[in-house]
């Protein structure tokens, strides 16, 4: 029988297939659909005009073709429908070993049953990331707090470069009572290799941004010194596509027979 990781790797090949294809054709697409634009408005041949118009609506409709396909690649390596009381007490078992006594860990969780898409696995590490930060930011002991709730976000907190969005976002929220960081720290926090340990790699917040940006979410960090730090995390709540879905429903229950 196939295996998840086989079926994790078709999914992979199909989706870089798919990405690479598209890529191709939307370069193919863009000239043909400047070239329709262009003989549309050719005033002395309706003919070529019309002609005109043709090739642009065609090459429209491969553009957005092209774009649901890179969507598909995009999407392919985290379509997974996560609970989040999972994601939860994964992390939970994965603290176990590391928190010190004089650190009080608390993870809050008022609904364990919300599901959302997302990767397990990278969402895992980016919350362990966070954790063992605020750990090693408590030498002296003091209180972790992980919480979540489910919020809608008002369109002025979105930054710039960040796309607005209404739907509801999982809130996650890591506190620590540590050394809290100053504004020159806080400003090369995500810059690759920026470390103030003596055996930090740099790397930690970075990975965290990067898979948080998959996920469609965003990241914001509050810390003064003396003060702790908190960092929080929203991920969009997206519902995994019904038709993938029932699919893999399909695949558990043959499983069970
Ligand atoms: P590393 O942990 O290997 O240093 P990170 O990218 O995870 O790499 O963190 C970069 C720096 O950000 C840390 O060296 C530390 O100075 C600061 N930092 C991160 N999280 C915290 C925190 N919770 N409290 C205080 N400082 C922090």
């Amino acid at each position: 029988a196939e295996t998840e990781l086989m079926r994790a790797q078709r999914f992979e090949s199909l989706a870089m297939l798919a990405g690479g294809l598209s890529h191709d054709l939307r370069n193919m697409l863009q000239p043909l659909l400047l070239a329709g634009d262009s003989l549309q408005d050719y005033k002395d041949d309706p003919r070529l005009a019309r002609l005109g118009a043709l090739v642009r609506d065609c090459g429209r409709r491969g553009l957005d073709m092209v774009q649901s396909m890179l969507s598909f690649a995009r999407g392919a390596r985290r379509a997974e429908q996560l609970r989040l009381g999972n994601l939860l007490d994964a992390l939970g078992l994965l603290l176990q070993g590391s928190v010190p006594h004089s650190v009080r860990l608390t993870i809050d969780m008022p609904d364990p049953e919300l599901s959302f898409q997302g990767n397990h696995t990278e969402l895992q590490q980016c919350l362990l990331n966070l954790c063992l930060n605020a750990i090693q930011a408590m030498p002296d002991g003091g209180e972790l707090r992980v919480e979540t709730s489910q919020v809608t976000l008002p369109t002025d907190f979105f930054l710039e470069e960040e796309e607005p969005r209404s739907g509801p976002y999982l809130r996650v929220a890591v506190i620590d009572t540590g050394t809290g960081m100053d504004d020159a720290t806080l400003a090369r926090l995500f810059e690759p290799f920026f470390t103030t340990k003596e055996t930090g790699t740099g790397l930690g917040l970075l990975s965290c941004k990067r898979i948080i940006a998959s996920h469609g979410g965003l990241m914001r960090v509050e810390s003064s010194p003396g003060q702790g730090t908190h960092f929080h995390l929203y991920i969009p709540l997206v519902e995994l596509a019904a038709d993938m879905a029932g699919e893999e429903d399909a695949e558990s229950l043959q499983g069970n027979a």
